[in-house]
C-alpha cells in the first residue's frame, strides 16, 4: 500500500523522481500483487521510472528443497513435549532484503564481492507512514542512505490508501508470500475466495512442512515437532476461517476516506476500495498517539529534500551526527 502510494507520488513529481524502483519478488506471491505489479509498471514507465523485479529464488521450492538450505519461514511450531514454538524467520532477509541490496550495488557499478568506495552510495527511499514510523531506520551498509519521503509528508496509511483510490488503484492488494504464516484469517480467507488455486498450494505447502524441512529428516536430526502454518497448529485445510472475517474485510474496503496533499493538506474526499491485508514481513502498526520526531533517526550524509534524483554516485560528506559509517558493504 505505502509502496506503491509513494511510487504513484514520484511518478506525478509530487517527491522527487525515482531513478528506479525495486520490487523483491519471492516466487511465490499470489496472482492479485503480480497483477497489480503490472499496472505499477505502466504508470512507472508513464513517468520515466525503470521498476525491476529482484529475487534468489522460489520461497516454496526452496523450502521443499533437501538440496537447499532451509528457507526458514516463521513456521508455528507444536513440540514434542507439548509446548508451543515457532521457528525463527530469515526468509525476509534471505529473500527480499538481501537481493534488494545487491540490486542496489549493481545499480551503483558495484556488484557483490566489488568494494564500494566510501562516499559512493544510493538513496533508498522506503514507504513508510507514520502509523509505522518505528520501522523506519538507517540502512546498515555504508552504499544505501535510506530516506522516508512518507515520513516527510506525514501520511498515515490511511492517507496513502485514500490517495490510491482517487487514482484508480483502491485495489491496491499487500504483497505477501502465498503461504506467509503471518497472515491473518481474514487475509487466508481473501485468498481462498479470490484464489482457491493459491489457497490450495498454500494446503498443499502446510502438509509438506508439516515435519520441518527434508533435509533435516534426510539427515536424522532430531525433530522439534510438527510444523504448520496456521497460529492454531493444526493443518490449514482445517481451520475454520469463517465466512464473517471476509465479510468484514469486504466491509473495510468500502469505507470512505479523506484525501490528502503531498504537502499534507486535507483535500478532496473520496471513496476507498482497499485491503485490509497487513503485510506479511511488516510489524503491527502501534496503537496510540504518534510521536515521531525527525530526530528519532540519523541522515548520514545529506537531506533527501535537497536531492535531485534517488539514486547516483555523489561525493560523501560526514555523517550529521559527525559519527563515521564504516566503508563498504558487507
Ligand atoms: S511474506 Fe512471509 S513467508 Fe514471505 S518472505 Fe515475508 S515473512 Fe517470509
Amino acid at each position: 500500500m505505502q509502496s506503491s502510494a509513494l511510487l504513484l507520488l514520484s511518478a506525478q513529481g509530487a517527491v522527487p523522481r525515482f531513478d528506479y524502483a525495486l520490487f523483491a519478488d519471492t516466487g511465490w506471491e499470489p496472482a492479485v500483487v503480480n497483477r497489480h505489479l503490472e499496472r505499477l509498471e505502466g504508470v512507472a514507465a508513464g513517468a520515466g521510472i525503470t521498476i525491476r523485479r529482484v529475487s534468489v529464488g522460489n520461497i516454496r521450492h526452496d523450502a521443499l528443497d533437501e538440496r537447499h538450505r532451509f528457507a526458514s519461514m516463521p513456521l508455528f511450531i507444536a513440540k514434542t513435549d507439548g509446548s508451543l514454538g515457532m521457528a525463527r524467520r530469515q526468509c525476509t532477509s534471505e529473500y527480499e532484503v538481501l537481493p534488494l541490496k545487491r540490486q542496489a550495488r549493481r545499480l551503483l557499478g558495484y556488484p557483490h564481492t566489488a568494494r564500494v568506495p566510501w562516499g559512493v552510495y544510493a538513496e533508498q527511499a522506503i514507504g513508510i507512514s507514520t502509523d509505522e514510523f518505528h520501522r523506519a531506520k538507517d540502512a546498515d551498509v555504508a552504499c544505501l542512505c535510506n530516506v522516508f519521503p512518507l515520513l516527510d509528508i506525514g501520511w498515515t496509511r490511511e492517507d496513502c490508501r485514500a490517495y490510491l483510490a482517487v487514482h484508480g488503484l483502491g485495489d491496491t492488494p499487500k504483497s505477501a508470500c502465498i503461504g506467509c504464516p503471518y497472515r491473518s484469517n481474514v487475509s487466508w480467507a481473501l485468498l481462498r475466495a479470490e484464489e482457491p488455486e493459491a489457497f490450495a498450494d498454500a494446503v498443499e505447502f502446510d502438509a509438506a512442512i508439516r515435519h520441518g524441512h527434508p533435509a533435516a529428516t534426510m539427515r536424522g536430526m532430531p525433530l522439534e515437532g510438527t510444523f504448520y502454518l496456521h497460529p492454531a497448529r493444526i493443518p490449514l485445510g482445517e481451520v475454520e476461517l469463517g465466512e464473517e472475517a471476509e465479510a468484514g474485510e469486504r466491509g473495510a474496503r468500502r469505507g470512505p476516506a479523506r484525501v490528502r496533499s503531498a504537502t499534507g493538506r486535507s483535500g478532496e474526499r473520496g471513496r476507498v476500495r482497499a485491503f485490509g491485508r497487513r503485510g506479511a514481513c511488516e510489524p503491527a502498526p502501534t496503537r496510540g498517539r504518534w510521536s515521531w520526531s525527525r530526530s528519532h533517526w540519523r541522515r548520514p550524509r545529506r537531506s533527501w529534500r535537497s536531492g535531485t534524483g534517488t539514486w547516483g554516485r555523489r561525493a560523501g560528506t560526514s555523517s550529521a551526527s559527525g559519527s563515521g559509517m564504516p566503508t563498504g558493504c558487507w
